[in-house]
């Protein structure tokens, strides 16, 4: 039995393509997003994405550092800079990555000092940015 060309997907998305179309939502956003706002974007635009594929294709962008989880948030965003600290603003949600290796380094000691394995750390502060600071 020879399966007709109509049982295949309309539209074959490879990985690579799908890695774009993930990332490209996160870079437009001005915002983390849940891997079900993503999902929720794409199908919107017609791309019939399921939050399981949005999961997997961020651990694959998370794996090549191009986007971070945001734990305060549990949603993630596009970033490809060195981020020791983030400063996520709790008014209208923007994001500041910031380099801070002394930091990161006081606190890998500080680890170091107590014994604790670490295996990563998630350095979020939670605010408001400038802007929203001042429309007090
Ligand atoms: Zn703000």
């Amino acid at each position: 039995m020879t399966m007709s060309v109509s049982a295949y997907p309309r539209e074959k998305r490879n990985p690579a393509d799908i890695d774009a179309l993930v990332l490209a939502s996160l870079q437009a956003s001005a915002t983390a997003l849940s891997a079900y706002q993503i999902a929720d974007l794409l199908s919107a635009s017609g791309h019939k994405f399921t939050a399981t594929q949005a999961y997997r294709t961020l651990a694959r962008l998370i794996s090549r550092d191009k986007v971070r989880r945001v734990e305060t948030l549990s949603a993630y965003a596009a970033m490809d800079e060195v981020c020791d600290v983030m400063m996520i603003c709790k008014s209208c949600g923007a994001l500041q990555s910031m380099a801070e290796p002394t930091l990161k380094r006081q606190i890998e000691n500080f680890a170091n000092a107590h014994h604790f394995a670490m295996d990563r750390v998630a350095l979020e502060l939670v605010g408001n940015c400038l802007q929203c600071r001042s429309e007090d």
